[in-house]
């Protein structure tokens, strides 16, 4: 009996051994600066009028990449930017095909939206009236952009070593529902979903060192203003800078969630971002100190795109904006009259979704655009028996991606930010069924 036992146990160490084992995967890992060398407008806030005149911090681009096996690997970049065009996106994917024989379905790139970076071309342009030599400035940046994050990636595939992955969660309040702080102060009730989930993903090499740390959350980098000129990651920048402090040696990345409609709360001034970005850190800190799941060692990826519309426009409205005295509206009005000119399709949208699996444990799903929180909250709950966080902001950010519900309230993230993005109009209010019908078809696709 008592050999049984004996048996039975180191039948169970072994077991166990082999499990920890298996847990190992290629991880590579690299960050380089993407902070402009020269003065340059930046994006996010219309009211601006000149381009920056310093710098608070280094903009970052960070790369961890996975390899389980010769055939499964995938690569997550983030930056610290507003979003990237869809040129930027497509024209990193392409190099990173040929070069490696990654594709679509293997690459997430996530922008923090900070609002306090560069103007990447052409997205968002229509906001800001910039003369010749500084729009030169905008499209050198972008195409030095495009080969900086090529290199980012070749790096961190470069360096790769076996390492393990694990991961907790946390929580963090200061993202509010900003609709309906807006609609509290016009004395209107909107409801006011939020999601403070907070995922961290350590990565740790095979003598127990952290050498990275992933952390996500769902809150716009929007705690300072259009009043601010000094080139910065907002909070998620200053969150980036404390947990490396805390975990020397380590790269910290942060990936952003549906934050279509979240602020974060206060805001107003630089100290305000470093306060929510140390509180951040403060819950990573609080995350890693408790036990974490360990994160299998397969991974599981696809992508889609899916076909949204647009609310039919007459080209009346677009003559009309035309000779308004609205600039913004001018603007969008002189795009679409030539789109339409030339033939060009502007009811649809190929919008691009994405999931990546890494174990069983863990599911990243990684939208496009500016999701509201609403997708992340139906995410979760459609498929509660998994772990799962919804990123959006990756690719390419062309505009908001409302839910159902706000389309029918409407206001900012439904209609108005449609012009400032430079497209026709808002979305059918089939655009949630579809994006769903969409991530629906990638969960099972990954397994789930
Ligand atoms: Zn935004």
């Amino acid at each position: 009996m008592k050999n049984t036992l004996k048996l039975s146990f180191l039948i169970f160490m072994l077991l166990m051994e082999m499990k920890t084992m298996g847990q190992d995967m290629f991880v590579g890992l690299a960050k380089k600066s993407i902070t402009p060398s020269s003065p340059i407008w930046l994006t996010g806030y219309a009211s601006r009028t000149t381009p920056a005149t310093g710098i608070v911090h280094d903009l970052w681009a960070k790369a961890i990449y996975l390899e389980s096996s010769p055939k499964e690997k995938a690569i997550i970049i983030s930056t610290d930017l507003l979003g990237l065009s869809r040129e930027v996106h497509q024209g990193i994917v392409q190099q990173l095909e040929e070069k490696y024989g990654l594709s679509q379905k293997q690459i997430i790139i996530n922008s923090s939206h900070t609002h306090s970076g560069p103007m990447i071309w052409p997205a968002l342009s229509g906001i800001a009236d910039y003369h010749l030599e500084e729009q030169k400035s905008v499209s050198n940046y972008t195409l030095g952009l495009i080969d900086k994050l090529v290199d980012l990636a070749e790096e961190s595939i470069a360096k790769k070593e076996k390492m393990k992955l694990s991961m907790g969660h946390g929580q963090a309040d200061f993202a509010i529902n900003r609709r309906q702080l807006a609609a509290s102060k016009l004395g209107q009730d909107l409801p006011g979903p939020v999601d403070h989930d907070v995922p961290v993903i350590q990565v740790s090499d095979l003598k127990g060192q952290i050498k990275a740390v992933l952390v996500a959350y769902a809150c716009h980098n929007t705690t300072v203003q259009g009043d601010n000129y000094l080139v910065n990651g907002d909070y998620a920048g200053f969150a980036q800078i404390e947990i490396e402090k805390k975990y020397p040696g380590a790269l910290a990345m942060f990936i952003l969630g549906c934050a279509g409609d979240q602020n974060p709360e206060p805001r107003g001034t630089i100290a305000l971002a470093e306060k929510h970005g140390k509180k951040l850190a403060e819950t990573v800190q609080n995350v890693l100190q408790k036990p974490l799941k360990p994160l299998g060692n397969s991974l599981r990826y696809d992508t889609q795109l899916v076909s949204l519309d647009f609310q039919k426009v007459n080209i009346s409205v677009y003559q009309k904006e035309l000779v308004g005295d609205d600039i913004f509206k001018q603007r969008r009005a002189k795009l679409m009259l030539e789109a339409i000119n030339k033939g060009w399709n502007i009811q649809q949208y190929q919008y691009p979704i994405q999931a990546l699996r890494i174990g069983k444990e863990f599911t990243l799903v990684a939208l496009a655009g500016e999701v509201v929180v609403d997708y992340s909250l139906r995410i979760k709950k459609e498929f509660a028996q998994h772990d799962i966080f919804v990123a959006a902001y990756s690719h390419e950010v062309m505009c908001y991606i409302p839910s159902k519900r706000v389309l029918q309230e409407g206001g900012y993230e439904a209609e108005s930010s449609m012009i400032y993005y430079g497209w026709p109009g808002p979305f059918t209010d089939t655009v949630e069924e579809k994006i769903m019908g969409g991530v629906y078809q990638l969960m099972k696709n990954i397994g789930l």
